[in-house]
C-alpha cells in the first residue's frame, strides 16, 4: 500500500498498521510488533487505554468542540487539575507541539517588550534542538538541515549557543535577550540530556540579564522522564513550558504553561480555534489521573534504568552511548541506524531513529516489562549481526 495523496515527509514503510493494545501494533496482515515508539512519545498509555476510550466516547456524546468565546466545563476543570499539579498560574490551550512553542515566543516577545523596550527580542535556544516545524519554531531550531534556502526568509530575532558548554554562555545574553528556550532533554537532536549544572547556570545567566526560560517539554513533558515535567529534574523553576505530544494520550493537544515574569498574555493576544476543546481536554484530564497515581512515575524511571542497564550490559562493540531520562532513551550506534531501524521492525519491534546515528526509544509509559523483553532481545539480535 503507499499513497501519492497524503503528504508524506516521513520516508515511508512498507507497513500499514490497524490496531494496537496496550504497547502492541497490529498491522493489515495480522503481524504483531513491539512499540518502542508510541506514536513519536504521544500513546503514553499506550493504545486501547480502557479509561480514555470510555472518557473520550461519553465525551464525544456530550460535546466535541465549544470555541474559546466560552468556557466549557471540562475545560476549566482540566485547566485546573493541569495547573495544581505543575505549579503554573495560567495556560494556553493549543492543538500542537509548535503551536505551542508559538505561543511561548509571543509571550517572550511581550514579556522583552514591557520589561525591556523594543530592543529586547532575542530568543536564545541550543544547538541541537527541536522546536517544530512552523516559521518561527524552525528558525528557533538550533540545525542546519532544518534551515534550507527553499524556506527562506526566516523569523529574525533567533541565537543559539551550544548547550551544556560554559564558554557559550559567556556573551549569551544581554538587555537584548528575551527568553532562553530548550529543552531538558534534547528529543530529536539525539537524546541529549541536559547537564543539570549547566542548565541551572544557563537559567541563572538569562536572568541575571533579564530574561525569562522557557522550557520545551513538548516531548520530555507528562511522565517521559520519570517527573511529572523534565524541569523538576533539573531544579531551574521555568517561567514558561509547553507541552503537546502525550498531553492528551493522542488525541492532538499543546498547551502553553506561564507563571512569574511569564505571565503576561492578557485576553486577545493568542487565540486557537481548536485550541482545548472539550473532546481534547477530557482526554488529557485522563491521562493526567493516571501519571499521578501512586508509583506510576516512579515505574516509569525504573523501567527507564532497566532499558539502559540491560543495553548497556550487553556490552556490544557497535553500541556508542546509551543516555536518556526516564523512557526517553537514546542508543548511539556505529551502524547505519535506520538500517537497524527497518530490519528491528521487520522482526516485531518499532522505533524511531533520532540526531545522526541514535535510536530513540519512546515507548508507553504504561508498557510491561514482558514487553520491554521481548524488544530488546530483538534490537540486540539486529545489532550482534
Ligand atoms: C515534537 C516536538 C515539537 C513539535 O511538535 P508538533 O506537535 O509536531 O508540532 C516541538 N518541540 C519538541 C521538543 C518536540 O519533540
Amino acid at each position: 500500500m503507499g499513497s501519492k495523496k497524503v503528504l508524506n515527509n516521513y520516508g515511508s514503510f512498507d507497513v500499514v498498521f490497524k490496531s494496537g493494545k496496550g504497547s502492541v501494533l497490529t498491522d493489515i496482515n495480522g503481524k504483531k510488533y513491539i512499540d518502542f515508539l508510541a506514536g513519536i512519545a504521544v500513546n503514553s498509555l499506550g493504545h486501547n487505554f480502557k479509561p480514555l476510550i470510555k472518557a473520550v466516547s461519553s465525551q464525544a456524546k456530550k460535546q466535541i468542540h465549544v470555541c474559546n468565546y466560552f468556557l466549557s466545563d471540562i475545560g476549566v476543570k482540566y485547566a485546573d487539575e493541569l495547573l495544581n499539579a505543575t505549579g503554573f498560574e495560567g495556560v494556553f490551550f493549543g492543538n500542537s507541539g509548535a503551536e505551542s512553542n508559538e505561543a511561548a515566543i509571543k509571550l517572550a516577545r511581550k514579556f522583552g517588550q514591557l520589561s525591556g523596550g523594543a530592543k529586547r527580542k532575542t530568543i536564545v535556544t541550543l544547538e541541537h534542538s527541536f522546536h517544530g516545524r512552523t516559521m518561527a519554531t524552525l528558525t528557533a531550531t538550533g540545525q542546519d538541515v532544518f534551515h534550507p534556502e527553499t524556506f527562506a526568509p526566516y523569523v529574525e530575532g533567533f541565537k543559539t549557543i551550544k548547550p551544556n558548554d560554559y564558554g557559550s554562555l559567556k556573551d549569551a545574553f544581554d538587555d537584548t535577550t528575551a527568553a532562553l528556550m530548550m529543552e531538558c532533554v534534547q528529543g530529536e537532536g539525539g537524546v541529549f540530556p541536559l547537564d543539570k549544572e549547566w542548565a541551572k547556570a544557563a537559567a541563572d545567566a538569562a536572568r541575571k540579564a533579564g530574561a525569562i526560560v522557557i522550557c520545551d517539554e513538548v516531548q520530555t513533558g507528562m511522565g517521559r522522564t520519570g517527573t511529572l515535567l523534565a524541569s523538576e529534574q533539573l531544579g531551574i523553576n521555568p517561567e514558561v513550558v509547553t507541552l503537546a505530544k502525550a498531553i492528551a494520550g493522542g488525541i492532538p493537544m499543546g498547551a502553553c504553561l506561564y507563571r512569574g515574569k511569564g505571565n503576561v498574555f492578557a485576553a486577545g493576544d493568542h487565540q486557537s480555534t481548536f485550541g482545548g476543546n472539550p473532546l481534547a481536554c477530557r482526554a488529557a484530564s485522563v491521562v493526567l489521573h493516571e501519571l499521578l497515581k501512586n508509583g506510576f512515575l516512579s515505574s516509569v524511571s525504573e523501567k527507564g534504568e532497566y532499558i539502559q542497564n540491560t543495553v548497556k550490559n550487553w556490552n556490544l562493540p557497535c553500541i556508542e552511548d546509551v543516555r536518556g531520562k526516564g523512557l526517553m532513551i537514546g542508543i548511539q550506534v556505529s551502524k547505519n541506524p535506520v538500517e537497524v531501524e527497518k530490519l528491528c521492525l521487520e522482526k516485531g519491534v518499532l522505533f524511531s531513529t533520532a540526531g545522526k546515528n541514535v535510536l530513540r526509544l519512546v515507548p508507553p509509559l504504561n508498557i510491561g516489562y514482558k514487553e520491554i523483553d521481548k524488544g530488546l532481545a530483538i534490537i540486540k539480535e539486529v545489532l550482534e549481526k
